[in-house]
């Protein structure tokens, strides 16, 4: 056993099972006060995994995220205190009422970004805050609202039996233990997974299929449940509640403890509740300057700890599961549902035109590609290529022509339900998660595959598992058939170009496309990746997939393809096989140049794979 072995140890679940139980029971043997800090801590790990979900994870910005601990907290109150409802009823109120105002306020903020989010999640919190103090008949306006259930008023009971202190922390702590449980298999899943490819690229996201709004969506109401909740046990810990607890200031704080403690981590946000529960109860002056002490430790952080405490002494957080992976049976022969070269075109792009600011970058392109064809796309830089594959994979929208999928239109489909068809491109600039492991990158491309629900995946159910480990299992052959083995737990960021590069490639084939877009997939190879990337690429005509790839090295291209396109200027100027292409003028004249790299001959066959 390795000496890391003990800080490994923190994640395993036994263990932090084990100090959850010894916290419990020690919570019997000291103060009154000391149990109630504890409890604010466990709120503080809610709040601060609640900005963790949608910021550190999702990649989206709340400046008012006091405004769902308000809703959580008000609601809980009212529906204990008024209805007369047991503490449950209350507290899954507090967690719905809070998913309720985040997927509702989804709408409107997901379709915003950067500063305008930022301002718009700002006048949530502001809003709320002025509901919270004019709105005398429910909240109690300024002067609050009073006499909530709660174990310093001993005035709440759990199934009929009076809770205090001790009790009442220790619900706290079964409820949030839960809730981190939860969370930690969310966020090794597919949907998890999915949070972070948003955040890092909506577009790249998209090209695997997964949903920009669904997903910020899913990112808000889930954030906002958690921070419901939160506001919920709030209520009831301190028994009072006034609009002054709901101001701008927590919402800043509760940014402060994500951040400082390590956004995208599983453990930062504990350790920055931890810290910021008592450092104010430490240092009582406190109080007065905690903005600036805030603003201060923000910019200290961001200087000295740009990861966070977290990412100063404690084990990276994976973002996958802890399983044995299955492997796949894999069989040479084509998968089912291939179609032979004869059948009609898998895809069909019929006379394309799009501009940018008058500039025609397609004017009129077509192309088809067949299953089981490799289609070469080249030409000079400039000439279209790039936006023609933008425009198939539906992020870019032709200003006329349409294209053809299996004989559908898909045109106007967005694009993450383009790629669930099965139509999958990489991209001229590899766009992985750079904080992701090259496997969890991988594994992205699996998403559109996946069939178990996130609720599944969240609660470990055994199918949702079995799926996770078949994906496992599928994602260590590619990996393997990339080259990749013994870089598959190394983060990308790390990693050269030609492995990132190949890391997409891998991705893009575990997604199983029925076409396979790729953009300059060769650039910045080195010799026997390219080999690599050969050997791939036939493996994928074998198994019936349509490939389109652009391409600048005719050497690479001269025994892949089955077909070459030119573009010039956005237009057609030759389509034909390999050794036509070199005969053709105009092909010549615009893109190959005078005959000077052997243009005008056939090189000779297998120079790339040498
Ligand atoms: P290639 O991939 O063949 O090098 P591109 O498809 O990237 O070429 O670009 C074709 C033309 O369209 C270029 O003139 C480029 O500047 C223009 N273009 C592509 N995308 C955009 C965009 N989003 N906005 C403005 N112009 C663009
Ligand atoms: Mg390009």
């Amino acid at each position: 056993m390795t000496r890391r072995f003990p800080l490994k140890a923190i994640g395993d679940t036994r263990v932090l099972l084990a100090a959850a139980i010894l916290l419990g029971i020690a919570a019997q043997f000291t103060s009154r006060s000391t149990v109630q800090l504890w409890s604010f801590v466990l709120i503080n790990v809610l709040i601060a995994q609640s900005i963790n979900v949608l910021t550190g994870i999702a990649g989206q910005i709340s400046l008012g995220h006091a405004g769902f601990l308000a809703i959580g907290a008000y609601g809980s109150a009212l529906v204990v205190k008024s209805g007369s409802l047991p503490l449950p009823v209350g507290l899954v109120a507090a967690a719905l009422l809070g998913a309720a105002a985040g997927w509702t306020l989804s709408f409107a903020v997901g379709r915003v970004r950067d500063l305008y989010l930022a301002m718009m999640t700002l006048g949530f919190g502001m809003i709320l805050y002025e509901v919270v103090r004019e709105w005398n008949a429910v909240t109690g306006g300024v002067t609050g609202l009073s006499g909530i259930a709660s174990p310093t008023l001993r005035n709440l009971n759990l199934f009929d039996v009076s809770i205090g202190e001790v009790g009442y922390f220790r619900l706290v702590l079964i409820v949030t233990a839960i809730v981190l449980w939860l969370l930690r298999n969310f966020i090794t899943g597919p949907y998890g997974r999915a949070f972070f490819a948003i955040h890092v690229s909506e577009i790249a996201a998209g090209s695997l299929g997964i949903p920009r709004a669904g997903t910020k969506r899913q990112a808000y109401t889930l954030s906002a449940a958690m921070i419901g909740l939160a506001g919920g046990f709030y209520a009831h810990l301190v028994g009072y509640l006034g609009p002054e607890t709901f101001g701008l200031n927590r919402s800043v704080e509760a940014l402060v403890m994500a951040i400082v403690g390590g956004l995208g981590t599983l453990s930062g946000p504990v350790l920055g509740a931890v810290l910021f529960t008592y450092l104010p109860d430490k240092l009582q002056f406190f109080a007065d300057y905690q903005f600036m002490v805030y603003g201060l430790i923000l910019l200290g952080s961001f200087l000295v700890l740009p990861r966070g405490l977290a990412g100063l002494f404690l084990p990276r957080t994976a973002f996958i599961k802890d399983l044995r992976p299955v492997p796949v049976v894999d069989p040479e022969v084509p998968p089912s549902g291939v179609r032979c070269e004869h059948e009609a075109a898998l895809l069909r792009a019929c006379d394309l035109s799009i501009s940018f600011l008058g500039l025609r970058a397609l004017a009129g392109v077509s192309l088809e590609v067949r299953a089981g064809r490799i289609v070469g796309l080249v030409g000079p830089n400039g000439s279209g290529k790039s936006t023609l594959v933008n425009v198939v994979s539906g992020i870019y929208r032709a200003g006329a022509g349409h294209v053809l999928f299996e004989g559908n239109d898909i045109s106007r489909l967005p694009e993450d339900r383009i790629a669930r068809l099965g139509i999958i491109r990489t991209f001229q600039d590899p766009r992985l998660v750079p904080s992701f492991t090259v496997r969890e990158n991988v594994l992205l491309g699996a998403h559109r595959r996946y069939r178990q629900s996130a609720l599944a995946s969240a609660l470990n159910q055994p199918d949702a598992l079995r799926e996770e480990q078949a994906m496992l299992g599928a994602a260590n052959a590619i990996i393997d058939r990339a080259g990749l083995s013994a870089l598959a737990d190394s983060v990308v960021r790390d990693l050269p170009y030609g492995d990132q590069r190949m890391t997409e490639l891998a991705r893009a084939l575990l997604a199983e496309p029925r076409v396979l877009l790729l953009d300059e997939p060769a650039a910045g190879l080195s010799e026997p990746e390219c080999a690599r990337l050969g050997e791939l690429l036939r493996r994928a005509k074998e198994r019936g997939i349509a490939v389109v790839l652009i391409e600048h090295h005719m050497e690479f291209l001269n025994n892949l393809v089955d077909e070459v396109v030119v573009l010039d200027s956005g237009e057609v100027i030759y389509q034909g096989d390999m050794a036509g292409m070199y005969r053709s003028p105009e092909v010549v004249e615009a893109y190959l140049g005078l005959p000077t790299r052997g243009t005008d001959r056939q090189p000779e066959p297998g120079t790339v794979d040498a």
